[in-house]
């Protein structure tokens, strides 16, 4: 119970920073979480406690089922693991960019707001497949047809590093340096936005807001099985892992 009680006080009030910038609290990433550890208690149960700290047990960590900092760096790393473009990127290597006859143009209705977006046609497939199971699945997805839609696939390289000189935004010079999307494997979705939010801002407020939502949630528990794993600190942004970067 002492656990489940800190896990209930730390979820809105721990300070932290787990991506290098402050951060309140750890419910934005609860859906993650409880996936990773397989439960489907609420964070501030005991059976949440009790299955985090058989988590943190097999993990050869401190098992007290209180969800700390070193939980979530463990996660993360675990996450990455199942993350080949990061796994390349951790080695100091850069996947070139697909020639663009490699990739696949999108159908009308697939591309956020009418954009057109490019991707290996696998990964096309693989998206395919996984969007209308998501809305066949729960009528709230399919309520709304920007769910899901794709705002950002493909991105060439050599625009992306001209855009970060010209916006003076590199993202800590990942963008321009190299990023996921380079590679035709990576899409970045529409999961809902806060009110007076976009549908890719990393603000707190909208990454707490997008962890609610039945398209997010969905995605966390189904993703994997159509081939797609996330990227923690984005909800928006998941990568194709059925062909190498
Ligand atoms: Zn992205």
């Amino acid at each position: 119970m002492a656990a489940a009680d800190a896990n209930a006080a730390s979820l809105h009030t721990l300070a932290w920073s787990p991506f290098g910038r402050a951060e309140i609290g750890w419910e934005t990433y609860v859906p993650l979480v409880s996936r990773e550890i397989r439960t489907a208690c609420p964070p501030a149960s005991p059976g949440f406690a009790a299955a985090l700290a058989a988590w943190e047990e097999a993990q050869r960590l401190p098992s007290d089922g209180v969800f700390g900092d070193s939980d979530f760096q463990r996660l993360k790393g675990v996450m990455e693991t199942r993350r080949p473009f990061v796994q390349l990127v951790a080695r100091r290597i850069c996947p070139d960019a697909p020639s663009i006859n490699r990739l696949e143009l999108s159908r009308p209705g697939e591309g956020y707001g009418g954009k057109q977006i490019l991707l290996r046609p696998a990964a096309f497939d693989a998206w395919r497949r996984m969007a209308a199971a998501a809305r066949a699945d729960d009528p709230r997805i399919a309520a709304d047809p920007r769910n899901l839609t794709i705002f950002s696939g493909y991105r060439n390289p050599d625009a992306d590093a001209a855009r970060c000189n010209a916006e003076g935004n590199c993202q800590g010079v990942v963008r321009a340096a190299c990023s996921a999307h380079r590679t035709g494997l990576a899409v970045d979705m529409y999961v809902g936005q806060a009110p007076g939010y976009g549908p890719d801002s990393s603000a707190d407020a909208n990454r707490l807001y997008m962890s609610w939502t039945p398209t997010y949630r969905w995605l966390v528990a189904n993703a994997d099985r159509f081939g797609f794993v996330p990227y923690p600190f984005e909800p928006w942004h998941w990568e194709w892992t059925g062909e190498q970067p």
